[in-house]
């Protein structure tokens, strides 16, 4: 386990994941029923983008830095950008700590919804423990995020959602996910689900996309954004969310945020993106 996330937090990556796992939430909260959110890789909750491991690849200042200094940002975004905000409370310019997941979903949590955030490096879930340690509504358990999303699932409250972003670092990654769907969408066949993954090797994001055709999974919505023409493989040009059972309107949302989060995160001309089911009803 060698990935450390604080080299690439804030990045175009976290700001496509992040307003992407908001607008959820949002999308979660326009029932008044409580909800269950699992974080299966969480990482530490909270970066600081002054660090000499943040500078080191000064990553932040294509994703956050850029979307910050943008004009003009759809409403779709405030629920993302106000948790970004709240983390850096009186400081002016760009934004120097930046909320991971588990501390962006806790933000949008109401106070009768719930958050277990796993994470399997022993210090990073020491640290999120202690971000955690006196809030009620948040659990952080030590552990496999795939063995999580096995045995934590159905939750009592039968609605939420399951967010996967594993860390790419070993191969097999993309087969794990779609494993680790199949085994969670036969237990709760109803939540919905946010998987991460990186737009790098397109035959590896094209077996993906079969593997999961293959499934028998319905409602798969896949989210993609690239800041340059994608095909290299050494070349981390995009990356993507398939999110099953996504919320009804969550399609037009990403519709409306993606073009935008396009323009402002663009790193060389080819860049694009795209929102299209992989998997209708
Ligand atoms: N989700 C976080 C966010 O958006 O702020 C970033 C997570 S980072 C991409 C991946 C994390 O997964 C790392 O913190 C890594 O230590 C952790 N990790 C790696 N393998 C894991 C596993 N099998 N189960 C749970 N966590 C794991």
């Amino acid at each position: 386990m060698n990935y450390r996330h604080v080299y690439h937090a804030g990045n175009f990556a976290d700001v496509v994941k992040h307003a992407v796992l908001a607008l959820l939430l949002e999308h979660l909260k326009h029932k008044d029923k409580p909800f269950f959110v699992l974080d299966t890789h969480a990482g530490i909750g909270r970066y600081d983008l002054a660090s000499e491991e943040a500078r080191k690849t000064a990553e932040a200042d294509g994703g956050i830095g850029r979307l910050w200094a943008a004009p003009r940002v759809p409403p779709e975004l405030e629920g993302y950008l106000a948790a970004v905000a709240a983390l850096n409370a009186g400081s002016k310019g760009a934004p120097r700590w930046y909320p991971g997941s588990p501390l962006l979903l806790r933000r949008l949590l109401r106070p009768h919804d719930r958050l277990v955030a796993v994470e399997l490096h022993p210090d990073d879930a020491a640290k999120l423990a202690a971000e955690f340690r006196r809030d009620p509504q948040v659990k952080v358990m030590q552990m496999d995020g795939y063995v999580a999303l096995k045995s934590l699932l159905p939750p009592q409250e039968r609605r939420g959602l399951a967010v996967v972003d594993p860390p790419f670092e070993a191969l097999g990654e993309f087969d794990r996910l779609v494993t680790g769907l199949g085994q969670a969408h036969r237990r709760w066949a109803t939540g919905i689900y946010a998987l991460w993954y990186p737009i790098k090797d397109m035959r590896a994001v094209a077996d993906f996309r079969a593997s999961l055709n293959a499934s028998g999974i319905r409602r798969i919505l896949s989210a993609e954004l690239w800041v340059e023409t994608p095909g290299d493989p050494e070349i981390f040009a995009g990356c993507g969310i398939m999110i099953v059972n996504p919320p009804w309107t969550v399609k037009s949302s990403l519709e409306t945020v993606f073009p935008f989060l396009s323009a402002v995160l663009a790193r060389a001309p080819g860049a694009g993106w795209r929102v299209a089911w992989l998997v209708p009803e």
